[in-house]
């Protein structure tokens, strides 16, 4: 269907020049675009952002991703809550798919949505932030035990 119809569309424009055309950019150019957007957020959603909820992978919450992913941004809640319907936990993170499986909720189209309790989410999050603090300082020493001497 998704190479079928643009194929006709163009035919019945332009005829077999057109029924290529829409193959071509309707059909082929489609499926490479969407496959290589769908590849981008898994690689940037990797490395853009920061690590709130857990440093176990390299999972990263960002707004600009989350922006262009639809919510998708929001990576590294996502890892360590996968089984939660939301990305962007917080109600001012931009997440539109959220939005939209709480409103199917609310219409009766979708059930027993899945949340994490928010005291699991606050004390992951200070868990997370005091292993980030001890890193820091570890870093910290280390830097100073390594650099050389002023004299
Ligand atoms: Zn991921």
């Amino acid at each position: 269907m998704s190479f079928a119809l643009p194929t006709l569309l163009g035919a019945w424009w332009n005829g077999w020049v057109g029924a290529l055309g829409g193959f071509l950019i309707g059909g082929v150019a489609k499926v490479v675009v969407l496959q290589h957007c769908t590849f981008l957020i898994n690689s940037a959603c990797h490395t853009i952002g920061r690590q709130p909820y857990s440093t176990k992978c390299s999972a990263r919450d960002s707004f600009l991703m989350a922006v262009f992913t639809f919510g998708e941004g929001y990576h590294n809640y996502h890892h360590e809550f996968q089984h939660d319907y939301r990305n962007g936990v917080k109600p001012w993170q931009w997440d539109p798919t959220k939005w939209l499986i709480w409103t199917l909720s609310k219409l009766g189209l979708v059930n027993s949505l899945r949340r994490v309790p928010s005291e699991a989410i606050r004390s992951t999050q200070a868990r997370v932030r005091d292993l980030q603090s001890k890193e820091s300082r570890i870093s910290l020493v280390k830097a100073t035990i390594t650099s050389p001497a002023v004299q």
